[in-house]
C-alpha cells in the first residue's frame, strides 16, 4: 500500500500558515472522512483521468477535483484554446467579445437559457439566483430541499453553523425531496411570501444514498411554482453537463426559470454561469453583482472549447455507460467477498455505501484500501466520471477494489 510521508510533512507546514491546513471539503477532516494516514493530502501533477501525489503515488481519480475535471486533466483542446486567448488578453479594463461568444453558445446549448451571467464559483451563481428571485417577486422566502448544498454564503448555511446569524436564514423553508404534498402545503401556508424554490436536479447529498426524482415529480413542482408565482431555480453546479448538455432540467423533462452551472463548464478553468429565462433578465440586470476576475477571458475560451468537445464526443452518454460498467463491477466485486455494496444516484455521479455497516466504518476501511492502491474514491460523497476514463481504467479499478474487499474481509471474517 501507498505511504504519504511528503504529503504529511507538507500538511504539517500548511497547518502553521493556513487555517486548518487545508480548509473546506478537500481538507482531511471534511473531505475524505477517513484517517489522514490512509489518504494523500497534496497532489503534484495531473493528466487525463489520473493524478500523482507529492510522494509520487499514482491514482485513477473518481473525484475529478470535486467535479471540474470533466474531459480529463490537461485536455489538449481546452489548453490550446486557453493558451491562444492568454496570448491575446485575459483580465482587461473592458471585457473581450469572447464573453459574448460563450453566452451565445450557452443560450444555444442549454434549453432553459435565454441569457447567461458569468461569475467564478458555483456559490456566486446560487446567491445571484436567490437575489434575482427576490428582486423579481419582491418576496423574501426561499424553499430548500432537505439535504441541500448550495455553497457557503450565509443564506445557504444552517443556523447552528459558526458565523451564521438568525437573520441570514430566517426566510428559509425546507421540504423533503420527492414530496409534492409538502411543497403544496408550504406554498399555501406562506402564500404570496415565497420568492423561489432552489433545488439540485436530484438529491445528491452526503452521508445518504442519493435519490432520483420520482416519476412526474419535477413536472408537478413546475406546475405548483407557476400557480404560486415562485421562481424555480435548479442548482446544476454539480450535475450540470454530466447528464445532459441541455441542462439537468431538460434531462428530467421540465424547464427551470434559473439554472446554475460551474464545475464542468470549463474543465477546471475558473468560470461559472447563471442562465435563465427572458422574463427574469430585467430583474437580474437590476442587481449589484460583479467581481475582480468575473470577466477574465481565458476561462471563457476554455469553456467554449470544453462545451464544444463535450458535445462532439457525446460525453453524457459516455459517462452513463462507464459509470454503469464501473458500479456494476464494484457491486459484483463486493458480492464475491460477501459484502453488499449499494450504488445510488446517476451513474455519471455515482454514490457508494457498504450496506453491511451502519457505523460507516467498514465503508471507510474499504475506501482507504482502494486509495492506498491507486483508486481515488472518497466516502460519503458522490463521485464523478470524466471523458478521459477508459474501459481499461474501469476494469483496473474493479480489480483494485476487489483486492480491497478481500483485505477488509480477511480483517473481519465474521462480518455479515
Ligand atoms: N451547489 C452544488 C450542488 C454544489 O455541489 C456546489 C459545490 N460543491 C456548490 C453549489 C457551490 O459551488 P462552489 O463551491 O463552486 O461555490
Amino acid at each position: 500500500p501507498y505511504e504519504y510521508p511528503l504529503s504529511r510533512a507538507a500538511f504539517a507546514r500548511a497547518t502553521k500558515v493556513i487555517p486548518s491546513g487545508i480548509y473546506g471539503h478537500q481538507g482531511p477532516s471534511e473531505g475524505c472522512y477517513i484517517p489522514q494516514a490512509s489518504f494523500p493530502l497534496f497532489s503534484s501533477r495531473a493528466e487525463g483521468t489520473r493524478f500523482w501525489d507529492v510522494d509520487g503515488n499514482e491514482y485513477i481519480d473518481y473525484m475529478c477535483g470535486y467535479g471540474p475535471n470533466v474531459l480529463g486533466y490537461g485536455d489538449d483542446e481546452v489548453h490550446a484554446a486557453a493558451r491562444t486567448q492568454a496570448e491575446l488578453e485575459d483580465v482587461v479594463s473592458i471585457p473581450s467579445t469572447i464573453m459574448v461568444d460563450l453566452a451565445e453558445l450557452l443560450v444555444e446549448t442549454v434549453a432553459s437559457a435565454d441569457w447567461a451571467f458569468f461569475a467564478k464559483n458555483g456559490g456566486d451563481t446560487t446567491t445571484l439566483a436567490i437575489m434575482t428571485a427576490r428582486a423579481a417577486t419582491r418576496r423574501k422566502k426561499i424553499v430548500f430541499v432537505k439535504g441541500y448544498y448550495h455553497g457557503v454564503a450565509p443564506w445557504s448555511q444552517k443556523l447552528d453553523y459558526p458565523g451564521v446569524l438568525e437573520e441570514d436564514v430566517a426566510n428559509n423553508l425546507t421540504i423533503p425531496f420527492n414530496d409534492i404534498e409538502a411543497l403544496r402545503r408550504t406554498l399555501e401556508q406562506h402564500a404570496g411570501q415565497i420568492a423561489g424554490l432552489i433545488a439540485q436536479p436530484y438529491m445528491h447529498g452526503n452521508f445518504v444514498d442519493n435519490a432520483l426524482p420520482a416519476e412526474g415529480y419535477w413536472q408537478a413542482v413546475r406546475r405548483l411554482c407557476d400557480e404560486h408565482g415562485v421562481v424555480l431555480i435548479v442548482d446544476d453546479v454539480r450535475a450540470g453537463f454530466r447528464l445532459d448538455l441541455a441542462g439537468s432540467d431538460h434531462y428530467y423533462g421540465f424547464s427551470a426559470d434559473l439554472i446554475c452551472f460551474c464545475k464542468a463548464l470549463a474543465n477546471g478553468y475558473n468560470v461559472s454561469a447563471l442562465c435563465g429565462r427572458d422574463f427574469l433578465k430585467d430583474a437580474v440586470s437590476s442587481i449589484t453583482y460583479t467581481g475582480s476576475y468575473w470577466m477574465s477571458a481565458v476561462p471563457f475560451a476554455a469553456a467554449i472549447a470544453t462545451i464544444t468537445k463535450l458535445h462532439r464526443i457525446d460525453a453524457p452518454a459516455q459517462f452513463a455507460r462507464l459509470g454503469t460498467r464501473l458500479t456494476t463491477g464494484l457491486i459484483t466485486a463486493a458480492r464475491n467477498e460477501a459484502f453488499t455494496l449499494v450504488s445510488s444516484g446517476e451513474p455519471a455521479l455515482f454514490y457508494l455505501r457498504l450496506a453491511d455497516d451502519d457505523s460507516l466504518m467498514l465503508h471507510q476501511e474499504w475506501v482507504a484500501e482502494c486509495v492506498q492502491r491507486g483508486v481515488f474514491i472518497t466516502s460519503h460523497h458522490n463521485h464523478f466520471i470524466n471523458a478521459a476514463l477508459t474501459e481499461t481504467d474501469v476494469d483496473m479499478t474493479i480489480d483494485i477494489a476487489s483486492q480491497a474487499f478481500s483485505i477488509v474481509r480477511k480483517r473481519h471474517p465474521l462480518w455479515s
